[in-house]
């Protein structure tokens, strides 16, 4: 294993590979991994990060190129984490990515890489942040976070963001029925893609009713705007770029994006402890202090509680 802070100073210095094999220390849940997060602390905090999600075949993939040639037509270096919550595969090497952003192969402003998650303990809330540092502490302005669209990992990726938009498409009944089951909460910026075909208006229409609908907003709260692309043909995607660029502005203005970032840190210290305290409940399975507390359990003298007590005190030295 190549030593950690020349990774780093090589991923600071640009180069693709530095970045990819950090990133596979984290994706791998590597030892080394808690150097690597101690080295990159006082690095990041620099990069902006835009969440993208939504239902599969809505046009995500599509979308985060034509945003990528938008990022890099503004001057601004752009990272892709495509993050594949369903997938035992390592990433960096998904076929389709690569033909889908073989437009951007050969610009140095861009990288692009996916991520699976799945066995992670702690899952996508675990790896996200850790990837997402590495690119921030590398230096790329713009880091999109591309998820598959599958419920509670859409909201855990809404909440990696810094903005988190979230695609829809005409005809999509399904798109607009997750879009009821409440993933209208978390969007900051709403996309209605494949504006080409019939139904958009409506579907406009449908979901602009929606997010007026429970709405208690105060006057200067952020409205989400809802935006129509033909990502196919990047039309409508300069237009996305400024409500993304507005409610950046918006946010740092209210210090709310200071407080999105304050809430995402305290979750990922979260899931880390959690995570390690699992791992250590894990190592006590047929282990004799946990046989002894099931035992006095199962016999009355002591209720799961107390117990529960007593293991995490074990398990914690507290
Ligand atoms: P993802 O699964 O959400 O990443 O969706 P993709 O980006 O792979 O797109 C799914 C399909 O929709 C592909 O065949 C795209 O070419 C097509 N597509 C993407 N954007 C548009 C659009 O604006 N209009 C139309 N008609 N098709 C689109």
């Amino acid at each position: 294993m190549q030593d950690v802070s020349s990774l780093v100073a090589r991923a600071r210095e640009g180069a693709p590979r530095a970045v990819a094999r950090l990133i596979s220390l984290v994706e791998g849940a590597a030892p080394e991994l808690r150097r690597l997060m101690a080295e990159l602390a006082p690095l990041a905090g620099h990069a902006y990060v835009v969440g993208l999600t939504g239902a599969p075949g809505v046009g995500k993939s599509t979308s985060t190129s034509a945003l990528v040639s938008a990022y890099r037509k503004a001057g601004r270096r752009v990272a892709v984490l495509a993050v594949d919550p369903s997938s035992p595969f390592s990433g960096g090497a998904l076929l389709g990515d690569r033909i889908r952003m073989s437009e951007h192969a050969l610009d140095s402003g861009v990288y692009i890489r996916s991520m699976a998650t799945r066995g992670h303990l702690g899952g996508l809330a675990w790896a996200a942040p850790q990837a997402i540092r590495v690119l921030d502490a590398a230096g790329w302005d713009v880091i999109l976070v591309e998820t598959v669209g599958v419920g509670q990992s859409e909201v855990e990726i809404a909440s990696q963001a810094d903005t988190s938009v979230l695609l829809l498409a005409p005809g999509m009944g399904d798109g607009i029925q997750a879009a009821k089951a409440g993933i209208l909460e978390i969007g900051d910026v709403y996309v209605v893609n494949k504006a080409d075909r019939d139904g958009v208006d409506a579907a406009v229409r449908e979901l602009n009713h929606m997010l007026g609908l429970g709405e208690a907003r105060e006057p200067g709260d952020w409205r989400p705007p809802v935006v129509k692309t033909v990502a196919a043909r990047a039309e409508g995607v300069d237009e996305l770029v400024a409500a993304v660029d507005k409610h950046r502005a918006w946010m740092e203005e209210r210090g709310e994006l200071r407080r999105r970032r304050l809430d995402r840190a305290a979750r990922e210290v979260e899931t880390i402890a959690v995570t390690a305290l699992r791992e250590r409940m894990a190592d006590l399975r047929g282990n004799t202090r946990l046989e002894a507390l099931a035992e006095r359990v199962v016999t009355g003298g002591l209720d799961p509680y107390t117990a529960a007590d007593e293991l995490v005190r074990g398990v914690t030295g507290s």
